[in-house]
């Protein structure tokens, strides 16, 4: 196709869209890029980056608390909201213009505006100085997602995580609805920042989908730090009184709020993407779907990331989008591996985890060996927090081979991440325990469970 205007359009500039844009532009693709918002997408604007900026904002807090028994004397500190967020926004727009840089560095053109499929190889985009139609051999669609909240009166009363950047006063009393990563997160960022936080939970616990453990233990660390968490129970209703909001509970009982956190799952962005147009085949929830290799029912259409619906993760969009890259400009051999995909939730306490849970495993093999660890951190013996620290392993007795990882505790994420690699080439307990610790650190219990 010699009459295309270029090799890649790539429709959506977040995680997978910017990486498969720039890594395109450097094997010598004709490469460009739509985004409607701000470079960066999701988790540079309104998810992890400003998400955990906030986090270690809530920290403080704890630390504050923590310094007395180490013999510091902190007055009165005071927290300013006001602050924080000009801070972050100025953080953003620093991490929006590397985003650019990076684009056109290797030379892809950005085009700003709200991109339609218009046929294979066809796309329209709305910029602010009308329509621009373009033809590209491949088109890749990275639209991300979008919050879902469900149908219930008074819906038009309540927020997702994408207002909660820049809210306006600080909430004295949040109401949070949602057992899960978001929930989970905001309602402890919230609560360390100085809110009064009530978290609504429909299920039985927490984080559907992690180890029983895991869940049993955040849910027990989030209400001692003073989230009152309400397990088996939703909303019925919202109205707006002179009190602010009152927020109807299925147990009947009504709650006050000032604001009301909806965190009840993302759904893909396709509104208005034109794939029936396209031709392009969905799936549940509007997902588009795709084959192995990311390509969708349209053979020169391929997409990635939150579009696609699967793992919704920042690290798996950019292998996702650099398996595309690799197929259509390179050698076609690197492969997305779904397995042993670390993740952590940033509670406070943080939570991360790889592999397997015990419910998995058990289901998985014939035997399995569970090493569980619960203690007070060396930290807080002086501290005097009550905080505690989980540490799991799950072993396939037959090989010996460490198929789970849990762990709930200060910078769980930052420990998982060393020992996911370990479990992806394929260390066995006889490996763990042959390795030898880093004295005194909360890490040095996986390596020596027994
Ligand atoms: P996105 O990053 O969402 O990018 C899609 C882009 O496409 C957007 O910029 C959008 O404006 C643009 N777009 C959409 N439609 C069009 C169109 N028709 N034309 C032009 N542009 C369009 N993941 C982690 O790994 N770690 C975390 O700590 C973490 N925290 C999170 C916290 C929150 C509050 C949220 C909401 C998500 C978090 N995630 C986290 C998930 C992570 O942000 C997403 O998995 C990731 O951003 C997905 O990347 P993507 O490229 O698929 O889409
Ligand atoms: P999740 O799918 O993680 O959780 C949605 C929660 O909402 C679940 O507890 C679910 O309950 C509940 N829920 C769903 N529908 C309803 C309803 N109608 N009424 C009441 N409750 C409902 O979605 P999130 O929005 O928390 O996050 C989206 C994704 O973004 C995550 O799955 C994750 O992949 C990614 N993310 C990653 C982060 C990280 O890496 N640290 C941080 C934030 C987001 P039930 O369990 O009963 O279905």
């Amino acid at each position: 196709m010699a009459d295309t205007d270029y090799d890649l359009f790539v429709i959506g500039g977040g995680s997978g869209g910017v990486r498969a844009a720039r890594m395109a532009a450097q094997r010598g693709a004709r490469v460009g890029l739509a985004e409607a918002a701000a470079l960066g997408g999701t988790c540079v604007n309104v998810g992890c980056i400003p998400k955990k900026l906030y986090s270690y904002a809530a920290h403080f807090a704890h630390d504050i608390e923590d310094a007395a028994g180490y013999g510091w004397d902190v007055t009165a500190p005071r927290f300013d909201w006001a602050r924080l967020k000009a801070n972050r926004a100025k953080e953003i727009s620093r991490l929006n213009a590397v985003y650019q840089q990076l684009l056109q560095s290797p030379g892809v053109e950005i085009v700003r505006g709200w991109a339609t499929l218009t046929g294979p190889h066809a796309v329209s985009v709305r910029t602010t100085h009308g329509v621009k139609a373009i033809k590209a051999k491949h088109i890749l669609v990275a639209t991300g997602g979008t919050p879902s909240v469900p149908e219930f009166p008074g819906r038009e009363h309540v927020l997702t995580s994408d207002s909660m950047f820049d809210l306006d006063p600080f909430p004295k009393r949040l109401v949070v609805v949602g057992g899960g990563y978001i929930a989970c997160e905001f309602a402890s960022i919230f609560n360390g920042l100085g809110s009064k936080v009530t978290q609504l939970y429909r299920g039985e616990q927490v984080l559907r989908g992690f180890d029983p453990d895991v869940r049993g233990f955040i849910a027990r660390e989030m209400t001692r730090s003073g989230i009152d968490l309400r397990i088996g129970t939703d909303v019925r209703s919202i109205a707006r009184s002179a009190h602010g909001l009152d927020v109807k509970l299925s147990d009947n009982s009504t709650l006050q709020a000032d604001v009301v956190l909806y965190a009840t799952g993302r759904v893909p962005n396709v509104n208005g993407l034109g794939l029936d147009a396209a031709g392009v085949k969905q799936g549940k929830d509007g997902a588009i779907a795709v084959d192995g290799t990311y390509a969708t029912s349209v053979p020169s259409i391929h997409a990635v990331g939150d579009v696609t619906a699967r793992i919704q993760l920042t690290p798996v969009a950019l292998g996702e989008a650099m398996a595309v890259v690799d197929k259509l400009f390179g050698e076609g051999r690197r492969k997305m591996d779904y397995d042993f995909i670390p993740t952590a939730v940033f509670t406070h306490p943080n939570i991360a985890t790889v592999g397997l849970t015990e419910d998995q495993a058990r289901k998985a093999f014939e035997s399995v060996t569970i090493f569980r660890s619960e203690f007070k951190p060396l930290k807080h013996t002086l501290s005097g927090s009550g905080e505690r620290m989980l540490m799991k392993l799950v072993v396939d007795a037959k090989t010996d081979r460490v198929v789970g990882l849990h762990m709930v505790g200060a910078d769980a994420g930052e420990i998982v991440q060393g020992f996911a690699v370990a479990m992806k080439a394929g260390a066995t307990k006889a490996v763990f325990d042959a390795t030898i610790g880093i004295h005194p650190t909360a890490a040095e219990e996986f390596v020596t469970m027994r």
